[in-house]
Parts: C-alpha cells; structure tokens; sequence
C-alpha cells in the first residue's frame, strides 16, 4: 500500500509543446507542484513555423469553442490577438461560404473570432506559460520512450535525447501530447502493453496553401470565402481569410487524391477550377509572400486507449495523439482545448490526492465521450466521397446527410437557422440544436 500525499507536490511531464500539450500544461499548473514541456523543436524568437508543426502553413481557424476555452484558460488572449494585427471575423457575417446549395446570407450573431497565423497562437500562448514559475520548457528535447517501475504497472518518467546526450527525467504523470505521428503505441508495446484499435476514415484530402499581401484599397462585402467542394462530382474547393500583417492564407484542397499543385505554376489555374472564381479575382493580381506549401497526411484516425483493458498508471495521452481529424472541419485546436477542460475536470476529481489510482482510465474514457461528437461531424462528412476509405456509411450516416441537406437549404434563407448551423460548427451548440422545431419543420417541409 503506497501512502497517500499531495498532487501538488508532484512532478507532470508533457511530451510535446504544440498546441494540446501547452494547454495540458497550462491546466497541469493548477494540479501539480511542478510542469515540465518536453519539445524536440527549438522554440522561436518571434511567431515563426517550425519543423514539428508543419501545419501551420496552412488556414487553422480556431473555432469560437476554441477561443473562449483559450480565453479562459489565458484571460486577455484575445486583446493581445488583436494588438498582434489579428482582424476581427464574425463567422455569420463576414463569411460568403459557397455551400452545396447555394450561397450563404449575412446575418449577425456573437460568433467572433480573431483568424492569425498558427504560429502567431501558438507563440501567444508559449509567451503565456513562460511567465509562470512552476513551468519548465526544456526546447530541443526529444522523448525516445517511458520508463516504468520494476513491474511495469505505473510510468515514472521518460527518457529523453538532448544535444547532450540521453537520460532519464522522472516524473509523476507522463502525458503524451506528441501529435498525429505519436510512438506511444510503440513504447507501450515495449512495455508488454496492447497497442490501442484504431479507427481510420480517410478521403485523401490535400492542401496547398500560399500567402499573399492583401492589395491596398482591397474592397468585398465579405472577410472569408470558402468555396466548398460538392460530393460526388466537385472535388476542388478554396478557403480564404485575412490575419496579422494585412495577409490573406489561401489554401486549395482536393478530395479523392485530386490533389492540389505544389509547383508555383499550378496554383492559380487550380483556383480557376473550383466552384466559383471569387478567390481567383481576388489572388490572381495580389503579391505572394511565400512559397507553395502541401499536406496530404489528412486522415481521421482516433487512437482507442479507452477501449484497452490495460495500461499502466499516470500516463495519459491527449490531443492529436489520441484523435486527429481531417483539418478541413477546423476542429483539432478546440478539440484540443476541450481535451485540456477534461484532463482539468478529471483531476479535481482526485481531490489532490496522490498516486492517481485507477485516473488513466477514467480520463481516457472521459476523454472519449468528449470526442464523439467532433469525430462523427467530421468522418459523415467524410463519408460522403465514394473514394473515402473507411467503413461504408450505414443508413443512421445516410439519413443524417439527407437531413443535414435540408438544414443547410433551409438555412441558406432564414437567419435562425443559418445561425444555428454555424453555432453547432463552431461547437458552441450541439448538433442536437438542429433538431429544434424551428429548424426541423422547415426543412422537413423542403421538398
Ligand atoms: C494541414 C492542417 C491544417 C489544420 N488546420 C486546422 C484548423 O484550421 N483548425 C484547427 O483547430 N486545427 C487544425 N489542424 C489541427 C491542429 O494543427 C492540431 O489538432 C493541433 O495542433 C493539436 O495538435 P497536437 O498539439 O496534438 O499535435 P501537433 O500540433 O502535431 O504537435 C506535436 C508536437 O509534439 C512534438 N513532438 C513530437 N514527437 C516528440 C517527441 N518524441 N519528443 C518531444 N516532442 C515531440 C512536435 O515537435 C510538436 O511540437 C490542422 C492540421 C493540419 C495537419
């Protein structure tokens, strides 16, 4: 029998310092005596992409679920968003969304946010916890695996690789939080663990993504267009937005292997093929800042630790590592950020108390009820493509993209509707708010 002490006196180490494992460890700060963030890149000076987040060339829209998470967690987030020359966006109104029905209208509601570059919040963020004295950031180290107790029932550390050789850092809770590319599988196997089942639904989606500098006296009644891709026929869509420094993030996606160019040449040519030009009239004169960037790595893959009927104690896993969706949704960094909310519920729930007997399973299943919501928003999607690889869409997945048909018909002239839609998006409301009268009558009328 281990004596009980105090959480607080106690040591969390996090494996990754992208966006999952800052906020884990921000929310680790107001359990654990001690955080220490464990990231194999250097960190930046300024607001700048590095290696192990090649994403972030790329549009990351943080959700209006995701900002007042953030908010929350680093009050006053949001003024410095904006005093870094992040432009405001009301996703109801500044949007002019081609959908696959139409056009979408303007119409007002609270659904604010402040589009910036990925490295730009990450950096805001990292500059937060900077501040805070039980906060160890050790840049330029990589995890190489986990070190157990003798009977390899309880994780006590990790072994890490810096430019100074190998050694051991021990630690209370390990939390993996090393993205979409995570070897815990692979170190738990190492232990006589199972690796998680894992659920996979691909529809090889591809991004290209390139910077321009807005032209001076640039004039649209709208701030962001997305031309969407329409299922079976129409592959090729557009997402475009202004951030900091007066720039547009233009990405061009393909669904189905019809991927995007990576040669310079091809860019604008394949904006010329989407749905609508208005993205083409806008870019095809303005200056590029940057090259032309791809990403093709777009699978929804969810790590099932809940389901394992064996793990060891203090570790747990969070982020991409465990769920990674197709980006197109917009939905890792909220996730990401409603992850964090949960590992932050699930140990109040241990009053303090160390060693935390019986906590991996708990979060882990917490965790997954958490998750199911953003996952089958994403994967129906998904499972609209024929060439989408993954189970076959059964008929509750068939029935749910007639009905969403009809809501986004419906919307596309009545306001309540339109507002709804983009609040159950953005993850503020749940999807059941669609199911309200006012929105299922109407669309049930449509013939
Ligand atoms: C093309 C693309 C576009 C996206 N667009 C959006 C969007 O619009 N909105 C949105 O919300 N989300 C978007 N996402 C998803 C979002 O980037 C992630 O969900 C989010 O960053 C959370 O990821 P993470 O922190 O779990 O992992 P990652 O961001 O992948 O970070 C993992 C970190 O762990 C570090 N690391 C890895 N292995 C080790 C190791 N062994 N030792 C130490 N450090 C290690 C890496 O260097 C990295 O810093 C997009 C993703 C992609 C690929």
């Amino acid at each position: 029998m281990v004596a009980s002490t105090s959480l607080s006196e106690q040591h969390a180490v996090v494996i990754g310092g992208s966006m999952a494992g800052l906020l884990a460890a921000r929310v680790l700060l107001n359990h654990f005596g001690r955080v220490t963030v464990l990231e194999r890149d250097r960190i930046p000076d300024q607001p700048s992409p590095r290696s192990g987040v090649p994403q972030a060339h790329h549009v990351h829209i943080l959700l209006t679920q995701g900002q007042r998470i953030l908010e929350q967690l680093f009050p006053g987030l949001e003024a410095e968003l904006a005093a870094a020359g992040a432009p405001q966006v009301n996703w109801t109104k500044d949007l002019s969304w081609l959908s696959m029905w139409g056009w979408s209208q303007a119409v007002p509601s609270d659904l604010c946010t402040r589009p910036c570059s990925r490295a730009l919040l990450e950096w805001l963020i990292y500059q937060r916890l900077a501040q805070e004295a039980n906060l160890t950031f050790l840049p330029s180290t990589r995890v190489t695996g986990l070190v157990a107790n003798a009977q390899k029932t309880v994780i006590t550390g990790v072994q890490i690789k810096t430019n100074q050789g190998t050694e051991t850092l021990s630690a209370d809770l390990v939390v993996d939080a090393s993205g979409r590319n995570s070897t815990l599988s692979k170190w738990l196997n190492q232990l006589g663990y199972e690796s998680p089942p894992q659920t996979e639904i691909n529809s090889f989606l591809g991004y290209s993504s390139r910077w321009y500098q807005i032209p001076d006296h640039w004039q649209a009644p709208w701030k962001v267009m997305l031309i969407q891709t329409k299922p079976p026929d129409h592959p090729r869509g557009v997402v475009m937005y202004p951030v900091e420094g007066n720039c547009w993030i233009v990405t061009l996606v393909g669904v189905g292997h019809d991927y995007p160019p990576t040669h310079e040449t091809d860019f604008l040519p394949f904006a010329q093929t989407v749905r609508s030009h208005e993205v083409y009239d806008a870019i095809h004169q303005a200056q590029p800042l940057s090259d032309i960037y791809s990403y093709r790595r777009t699978e929804n893959c969810w790590q099932h630790y809940e389901a394992l009927p064996r793990l060891p104690e203090h570790l747990v896993a969070v982020g991409d590592a465990v769920c990674a969706f197709n980006p197109i949704y917009g939905q890792g960094m909220t996730v990401a950020a409603l992850g964090a909310l949960t590992l932050d519920q699930c140990l109040d729930q241990t009053a303090g108390k160390f060693p935390l007997q019986g906590f991996t399973p708990i979060f882990h299943q917490q965790l997954a009820q958490m998750l199911v919501v953003p996952w089958l928003m994403a994967t129906s999607e998904d499972l609209r493509w024929p060439s989408t690889v993954g189970p076959t869409p059964n008929w509750q997945t068939r029935l749910m993209h007639q009905y969403l048909d009809r809501v986004v018909q419906a919307s596309l002239d009545r306001s309540y509707i339109y507002r709804t839609f983009w609040e159950v998006i953005h993850m503020v409301k749940p999807p059941k708010a669609l199911f309200h009268p006012q929105i299922l009558l109407p669309a049930l009328r449509l013939g």
